[in-house]
């Protein structure tokens, strides 16, 4: 099974005592910001975490010269409305970009990180994946993956920038980071302190490792099962049920490598074949029960997603390389963190959305030598909203409006302040893919409840007993008074965030729209 950690519930705010050093308003101080963030990265396939998966030694890296907090979370757990929170450290409702499919593009005019460091004076860049349908706003430098859909592709993925459109050949994890040291090896000399968005699109759907761990991939190696792969989801909300989520039904044969996308190179397209094709000639042949099929497209769905790890997570060894090298680490503050997690056959399912742990869980680390004590961990309550109030906080900058997030980096002070706190979640991105109905929820020290407001459905977990979401509570005996809390909590939240009554309004045609889109991934 998934071995994921139990969350730590109980104990102080935060499990780390450390010598925080009062920045100084001396624009020499300000330390380098350099932001890893990848696409879709569970907290149960980083070794830093306990991963019985995968070994990722390059991200280790950070959590042992930093600390790992262990209750990071997204405030809607869908690849673009995350990075619009990482831009402008406010909810979804607030910054505009709600759902990836029909948002629009973001407002970059809007008060950014990026600009507001760009306008303090910073070196600013952002490299890899954008998502936000739109140019980017307040960086120096942008060269972002380019494709319709803002995915681009694992192999010889084109790049957007300013110069225009450049198609490429290679991987696409080296490619990101070839670009990055790049730009880092022009800013390190400009005598300015520089912020660099370090995006991968690594592991996002449809996984295709890089071409070591195509040369070494082992079909006969297995992954452990979760407890759940085989979860009957018949007695749960309606909105578990009705969810198009299922690795059995809606994985397609491109994602588990029963074909081949048409982007390779014959070159390319040789180390797919020498890594799939006998595997595949032994599925074709094999009279397989459901049960066999879901097993056997688990294994090739999670250990394609991990081997993609891997293959990003030596890139990033080769980016941290490069600052120790340069001696930038010691001024650089560096963290790593990912647009949220991913069901890893949980439920049987894969995908995000969900205010379930699995899904909305990020993993999230930081170093920064001198001020954060290394090989720490906390448990305090974060989110996504908190990342750009930080950055600003280390960087100095004070933002123009307020944001919904705060500063961690009083956490790190010697005598770190109480932190009291409950979490928002809201996903509004339905009909979309998969599914997932329009939810939002409280996350406390303790408890979770969510609201699916499309149905009139409730749920309730206790993350203490039940930690991976699985038992319902909500209307039995004894949990009265608690989810009467919890309400109270919820509206206070939505209070706090000005939340509007109302949605956005969808175009009619687009959940037949989506549906159509599916079925055709699924026969093509
Ligand atoms: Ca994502």
């Amino acid at each position: 099974m998934l071995n994921r950690r139990k969350p730590q519930i109980f104990g102080t705010a935060v499990g780390v005592f450390l010598s925080f050093l009062t920045l100084s308003a001396n624009a020499a101080e300000r330390p380098n910001i350099v932001f890893i963030f990848s696409d879709d990265h569970a907290v149960s396939a980083v070794s830093a975490y306990g991963s019985s998966l995968v070994e990722t030694p390059s991200i280790d890296r950070i959590a042992a010269g930093g600390v790992r907090f262990d209750r990071a979370y997204v405030g809607n757990a869908i690849c673009g409305p995350s990075r619009a929170t990482l831009l402008t450290g406010l909810h979804s409702h607030a910054n505009g970009f709600y759902s990836n499919e029909w948002s629009g593009p973001f407002n970059g005019e809007q008060q950014t990180l990026s600009s507001l460091l760009q306008g303090a004076g910073y070196q600013t860049a952002v490299i890899g994946k954008w998502h936000l349908y739109s140019d980017p706003v307040g960086f120096d430098h942008w060269d972002v993956i380019d494709n319709v859909f803002e995915q681009g592709t694992y192999y010889n993925p084109a790049f957007r920038s300013p110069a225009g459109v450049e198609e490429t050949t290679g991987y696409v994890a080296d490619l990101v980071t070839e670009k990055s040291i790049a730009w880092l090896e022009h800013a390190k000399n400009e005598g300015r302190p520089f912020f660099l968005l370090y995006n991968h699109k690594t592991p996002h759907r449809d996984w295709l490792p890089g071409p070591q761990e195509l040369r070494t991939w082992d079909e006969s190696a297995l992954v452990d099962e979760p407890e759940s792969l085989f979860r009957d989801l018949s007695g749960l909300t309606a909105a578990r049920r009705d969810a198009r989520m299922h690795i059995a039904d809606y994985i397609t044969d491109n994602d588990v490598k029963l074909k081949m996308g048409n982007t390779l190179t014959p070159e390319q397209a040789a180390l797919w074949k020498q890594a799939f094709a006998e595997g595949n000639r032994q599925f074709e042949e094999a009279s397989m029960s459901e049960e066999e099929e879901l097993r056997w497209k688990f294994q090739r769905y999670v250990k394609t997603y991990i081997a993609s790890v891997q293959s990003m997570d030596r890139q990033i060894g080769r980016l941290l390389d490069y600052l120790e090298a340069q001696n930038l680490m010691e001024n650089t503050l560096v963290l790593y963190s990912s647009d949220q997690g991913f069901f890893l056959g949980e439920n049987g399912w894969f995908d995000k959305r969900w205010m379930d742990e699995v899904s909305s869980q990020v993993p999230f680390l930081m170093e920064w030598r001198g001020h954060i004590q290394p090989g720490t961990t906390s448990d305090a309550l974060v989110q996504n909203i908190d990342f750009a109030p930080t950055l600003l906080d280390a960087a100095g900058v004070t933002p123009k409006e307020p944001m919904h997030g705060v500063s961690l980096l009083p956490l790190f002070k010697a005598d770190p302040p109480p932190w009291d706190r409950d979490l928002y979640y809201h996903f509004y991105e339905n009909p979309g893919f998969h599914g997932v109905a329009r939810h939002y929820g409280v996350r406390t020290q303790r408890y979770k409840l969510l609201y699916y407001y499309q149905n009139d459905e409730w749920e309730l977990f206790d993350l203490v007993t039940d930690p991976a979401d699985q038992v319902n509570l909500y209307g039995k005996p004894g949990y009265t008074k608690i989810t009467q809390d919890l309400k109270k909590r919820l509206q206070k939240l939505q209070v706090q965030y000005q939340v509007p009554e109302t949605d956005p309004d969808v175009a009619w045609y687009h959940g037949p729209l989506v549906r159509m889109v599916e079925k055709l991934m699924l026969w093509l």
